[in-house]
């Protein structure tokens, strides 16, 4: 064995939990393990020798063929509502090495996904598509860098495998890292599945790992619910003010850490419309954009049921209290969402207005189909090219009225401006160049074009020149553009 050492250290807090919320897996050995991205930055933070991950021994620890040094590969069980149907789950296609211990003590998943079937699997076999890692890859990586809580993509690995689906497609394993895995669906898992026993175990290892504060509070798992409901309207408000879907917010894609989880068919907004779904398989629009804060709390009701039981004796009483956590939501949401707006708007101060001043916006931009990222990169620049709502008399209106509401604060023009810089993105992964970069890497083993768009994506706030090419929306021939699960 002559492989340098990678730097794992492995912990595995997650597999002393009671039994039934995990399945202990072999490593399924693939064909051809050939490395595709590397994320150098995180792998350091991590505390990962970049060099030495690239060596084929190491390889096998990210194609999921090998387990690395005290590795204890497991597939966790859970449940959730697909769709507002209840089904059980559980990781199908994922494996969770462990628990990274990085240089300054976080305790960090490292999970596989696309590393072959588990006893969860159902009809599925258990692997990955190319296309659908690199496009977890990107688009987590731009979160992180809007500074939107998010898993994290360490890698991707061909596996020298095909993978079949409506056609042949070529195999990957994608490496995330999170905080943790635990899912509402985990509590869903462990209310339906479990005892009682299991419930309070996995609720006050949440609580351990996630929320410690909260244990010496009078009532701990009310609290957890607190922390849990307060970390999610965060969560979506910073989704809605990035102008993000995520496209499949099934109970078991929402994390407790507060964490996005799972890039599906998750996409970036391009004109204005709270309606906006991409998702082939939301015909409905259950998820549309402007329906994610009801969903989030729709989801959250359902960890507040699993949480009764624990929260009080008297099962009347802890239903009454557990609402009333809930009920909180949507003011927590609005003054999340409310504060980041006027951020945008370059706005220190708090008027009553303010929040009338914002939808008026938002209708305008609805009415003339304008680019959401745009919009606000027209505002923060002053630029304001000569189609559509910039036109509008209305508009000009509006704009007389911000500028009014701008004079009333005592901070500067320039201060203004350096707030709205920072929190009015110059580039978001717009579909079309995500595409375009998955289509070069598949194609051709071409990795410069995505190389370049994470380069670009890595500091959406830098405002270069560089990153002007990237801000045009789609040609209209591009829309309306579905996105499909991988
Ligand atoms: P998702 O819609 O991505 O949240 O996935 C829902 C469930 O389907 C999870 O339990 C996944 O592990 C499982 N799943 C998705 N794709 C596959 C696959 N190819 N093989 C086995 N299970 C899968
Ligand atoms: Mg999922
Ligand atoms: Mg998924």
């Amino acid at each position: 064995n002559t492989a340098k050492k990678a730097g794992w250290q492995l912990e595995h807090s997650y597999a002393a939990l009671p039994q039934t919320f995990f399945s202990k897996l072999t490593p399924a050995p693939v064909q051809e393990p050939e490395l595709v991205i590397l994320n150098e930055q995180l792998a350091s933070s991590l505390g990962l020798d970049s060099e030495a991950l690239r060596e084929d021994e190491n390889l096998q620890v990210l194609a999921g063929s090998q387990t690395p040094e005290n590795g204890l590969p497991l597939a966790q069980a859970y449940a959730g509502h697909q769709f507002g149907h209840f089904t059980m789950l559980g990781d199908g296609r994922a494996l969770l090495h462990g628990e990274q211990i990085t240089p300054e003590g976080r305790r960090v998943d490292i999970q596989l996904k696309g590393s072959g079937r588990t006893p969860y699997s159902r009809g599925g076999d258990g692997r990955a598509a190319l296309g659908p890692m690199l496009r977890e890859y990107i688009i987590s990586e731009a979160m992180h860098a809007l500074g939107i809580p998010t898993t994290r993509s360490l890698a991707v690995v061909k596996t020298g495998e095909p993978v079949f689906r409506e056609s042949v497609l070529t195999g990957a394993v994608l490496t995330r890292t999170s905080s943790s895995h635990l899912r509402v669906g985990t509590f869903e898992y462990a209310l339906n599945h479990g005892s009682m026993n299991d419930l309070q175990a996995l609720a006050d290892y949440t609580i351990d790992r996630h929320y410690p504060e909260v244990r010496e509070t009078e009532n701990p798992y009310l609290e957890l619910l607190r922390k849990v409901v307060t970390r999610q309207a965060s969560l979506i408000s910073k989704w809605q003010l990035a102008g993000f879907i995520h496209g499949v917010m099934n109970s078991d894609n929402m994390a407790l850490s507060g964490e996005t989880i799972d890039y599906g068919p998750c996409a970036f907004m391009n004109s204005y419309d709270p309606k906006t779904v991409f998702s082939s398989i939301d015909a409905r629009g259950r998820y549309a954009y402007g329906r994610q804060p009801i969903m989030a709390e729709w989801n959250l009701s359902r960890f507040a049921e699993a949480l009764v039981p624990l929260i009080d004796e008297n099962q009347e009483k802890s239903v009454e209290l557990a609402q009333a956590e809930i009920s909180q939501f949507p003011e927590r949401f609005n003054e999340y969402w409310l504060q980041g707006m006027r951020a945008k708007l370059g706005l220190f101060t708090e008027e009553q207005e303010d929040e009338a001043l914002i939808t008026s916006l938002l209708s305008l931009m609805q009415t003339h189909e304008a680019d959401y990222t745009n919009t606000f990169r027209a505002l923060t620049f002053n630029q304001f090219d000569d189609s559509g709502l910039f036109t509008d008399s209305d508009f000009a209106s509006w704009q007389e009225q911000w500028l009014e509401r701008l004079e009333r604060q005592e901070e500067s023009k320039d201060l203004s401006g350096q707030l709205m810089r920072d929190h009015n993105p110059a580039v978001i992964p717009r579909n079309h160049h995500v595409e375009e970069a998955i289509e070069a890497a598949e194609k051709n083993r071409d990795y410069s074009v995505m190389n370049q768009l994470l380069n670009v994506l890595s500091e959406p706030y830098a405002h270069t020149k560089e990153q002007e090419k990237y801000t045009a929306p789609p040609a209209p021939s591009l829309v309306p553009y579905r996105t499909y699960c991988g």
